[in-house]
């Protein structure tokens, strides 16, 4: 990847993290445009994979918001081709928005199972993580909870952290809710799990496992590759200490299963360099992108017959709910609403 960065203002856009100046194709196989919420070390050996083996010169811009406005402020201009994000509400936002086209390809027809990729083509997940329980492993016994509902039962009164209710890993939660049960059972549900919160939302997933090392709670809402992430950070070792006192409970293990999002990619409306963007895509729900993907930040792969991280496989197999992701993010929009009835947050 020959990317050329220059730090640029862009008026009225305060979530830049870095802009990137797009120059014109250089050689035969050209280039694509990355617009991406996922983050470079993650990306980065993939793409230069993707360059080795098709001269396809990736550039890129990463940002952890806004490439939504950025895209609609660009208009048909957009360099973006694709856009790379952790959660599918987020890919939805772009279809909802008219920003993304469809994609037929039958290699990712094959590569990736229905219910992780847009019906028409709008999105295709690549990798997926479970949202689990993380449950401290004294104060919480073998078999006191195994499902999402039990968590907003009183048993767990004043025993739960959480990030905010808001957030997108939240949100997307309480309408897989929605679609197994319904919209007043999934208010009933948030309004159970409200009660039962020791603090106020706050923080990221990871500081709920903090804050049940340092016994402020027994149990909090996380996603799976978190826990990867906390057990091997030599950076921050005391995070060792918060992942080594809870375990991962995979909820609902005798109903519909736990709770799976995917991180994806969507084709922009505005794509300059659209074979190029689909060859990436092929690329990376391909069985040599799908082992680094996924054991780069301890998520799982999309298809099947890829090799799990050893640390990923010793949590356990599990069953996840099978409902067809398009199907959870229609319900985004009443999840909101009721995080705000319930006043989640507050
Ligand atoms: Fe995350």
């Amino acid at each position: 990847m020959n990317t050329v960065w220059a730090a640029r203002a862009i008026k009225g856009l305060a979530f830049v993290l870095a802009a990137l100046v797009f120059s014109p194709a250089a050689d035969a196989a050209g280039e694509v445009n990355l617009y991406s919420y996922r983050q470079p070390f993650l990306m980065k050996p993939l793409l230069k994979a993707f360059n080795k083996q098709t001269g396809i010169k990736v550039n890129v811009v990463y940002a952890k918001k806004g490439l939504l406005e950025r895209i609609k402020a660009e208009g048909r201009n957009s360099p973006a081709d694709l856009v790379l994000s952790a959660d599918i509400g987020r890919l939805n936002d772009l279809v909802a928005a008219g920003l993304v086209q469809p994609v037929k390809s039958e290699v990712l027809d094959a590569n990736i199972p229905p219910q992780y990729r847009h019906k028409d083509g709008l999105w295709f997940g690549l990798t997926t993580r479970a949202r689990v329980v993380y449950a401290h492993k004294d104060r919480v016994k073998a078999g006191e909870l195994a499902s999402y509902e039990d968590i907003a039962k009183p048993h767990f009164k004043s025993r739960l952290c959480t990030r905010s209710g808001k957030h997108p890993y939240n949100v997307t939660l309480l309408a897989s809710i929605i679609a197994a049960k319904g919209e007043k059972a999934a208010e009933d549900w948030a309004r159970g799990v409200k009660a039962n919160l020791a603090r106020k939302p706050q923080g990221n997933d990871r500081a709920q496992v903090k804050a049940i090392y340092q016994g402020e709670c027994d149990v909090s809402l996380g996603n799976t590759y978190y826990m990867g992430k906390m057990a091997t950070n030599d950076k921050k070792p005391e995070q060792k200490k918060w992942a080594a006192a809870v375990r991962v409970v995979f909820p609902n293990q005798n109903g519909r299963g736990a709770h799976v999002n995917a991180s994806g990619a969507a084709l922009t409306k505005s794509s300059k360099n659209r074979n190029n963007a689909v060859k990436l895509l092929e690329f990376l729900s391909g069985p040599f992108a799908q082992k680094i993907y996924a054991e780069q930040n301890f998520e799982y792969p999309v298809r099947d017959g890829v090799a799990f991280h050893p640390l990923v496989e010793s949590w356990g197999r599990f069953k996840a709910d099978t409902v067809n992701l398009l199907e959870v993010t229609k319900h985004r929009t009443t999840a909101t609403k009721i995080m705000d009835r319930v006043r989640f947050d507050h």
